[in-house]
């Protein structure tokens, strides 16, 4: 399988990461492509650099004012003059009859849903980057590619269509699908990342034209605590076409298996002309995260059940962690996704 990457996601180096009132180092780091890219060169993916789109893909997900906040950060954050290494807001402003600030403090918090998304001075580069990836990866199947693999880093699918999250600023996966939308009038977002994909369900919440199928550990015990729970449909339009399927902690292979055969059939029912899957591998039973239990032949059986599917295809990488196995874990989803099609 072709694979899109760029050594352009290293300018995002974050650092801060506040878990139950600790600062710890955030398990977002540049190694992880290295971990990953390791496991393309054992499956002997071809690796292709993604071509450069601008802003057009990034606008058709994301609001003009947010980018403008990301491209403006840090220069702003700087001439504050007693600012620290990176951007972390000390407020989120609920937005009830709220005025846009013109402040960078106040822009940071409006647009931070939580402190797990620090920006640093390469952060927007590596992010608009990261859009490229998936964006060439979804062109190549749009040119007629069976299934391509985007390695995305940052992540994105807790980022809104205006605000960042959860290590995610700009949604690779949503940015996909609007890409192959240009052609296909059905595409469905299946997310596998052991965390619920709260951005992208609420990019295309209002709307019929994509599926937003997420399947994930159960939010009442897990980040993101307050999106991702079963009755969570969709809303006018795009009533019934979102679909979460939360899952008990500690879930392993074959509970595993069985939701994505439920995801499977709703996604089929819908019909669409492709699919983009937000591959994390963070429900593995090594990750540091530790939500799921999804063993390496685990993630082999997830890459079959994938394939089976049978659309042209957009693996955008999510979520995975430092561990040992993450880059198995990726040759293993990819190699059971190549010897089903
Ligand atoms: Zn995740």
């Amino acid at each position: 399988m072709k694979a899109v990457y760029t050594e352009r996601h290293r300018s995002h180096d974050p650092q801060f990461f506040l878990v139950r009132g600790v600062v710890k180092r955030t398990t977002e780091q540049p190694e992880r492509a290295d971990r990953l890219l390791a496991g393309l060169n054992a499956g002997k993916h071809q690796l292709i650099e993604p071509t450069l789109f601008g802003q057009g893909p990034r606008a058709r997900v994301h609001s003009a004012e947010y980018l403008s906040f990301l491209d403006e950060a840090w220069e702003a954050w700087s001439a504050l003059g007693d600012s620290g290494a990176e951007m972390i807001a000390n407020m989120h402003p609920v937005r009830n009859a709220a005025t846009y600030p013109t402040h960078i403090v106040g822009r940071l918090g409006w647009h931070t849903v939580d402190t797990g998304c620090p920006i640093g001075p390469g952060t927007f580069a590596a992010a608009c980057a990261a859009t490229d990836v998936a964006t060439t990866a979804a062109q190549m199947v749009l040119d007629g590619e069976d299934a391509v693999y985007a390695l995305c880093r940052p992540p994105g699918h807790h980022a809104y269509r205006d605000l960042a999250g959860g290590f995610c600023f700009l949604n690779n996966s949503a940015i996909a699908a609007a890409h192959l939308r240009l052609k296909h009038e059905r595409v469905a977002i299946l997310d596998v990342d052991v965390h619920h994909g709260n951005g992208t369900q609420g990019i295309f919440y209002e709307r019929p034209d994509v599926l937003t199928v997420s399947i994930h550990a159960d939010p009442a015990f897990y980040y993101p605590y307050v999106w991702g729970y079963a009755h969570e449909r969709g809303a006018g339009a795009g009533l019934g076409a979102n679909f979460n399927i939360p899952l008990p902690l500690k879930t392993g292979d074959d509970g595993y298996l069985q939701a994505l055969d439920v995801a499977a059939k709703r996604i089929k029912a819908f019909a669409p002309g492709a699919l983009v899957v937000a591959l994390g591998l963070d429900a593995s039973e090594h990750d540091p995260l530790a939500g799921l239990a999804v063993t390496t032949p685990g993630f082999k059986r997830i890459g079959v059940a994938l394939a089976q599917i049978g659309l042209p295809t957009v693996l955008v990488q999510e979520g995975g962690y430092l561990s040992d196995i993450l880059g198995q874990n990726l040759t293993a989803v990819l190699a059971g996704f190549e010897e089903a099609r």
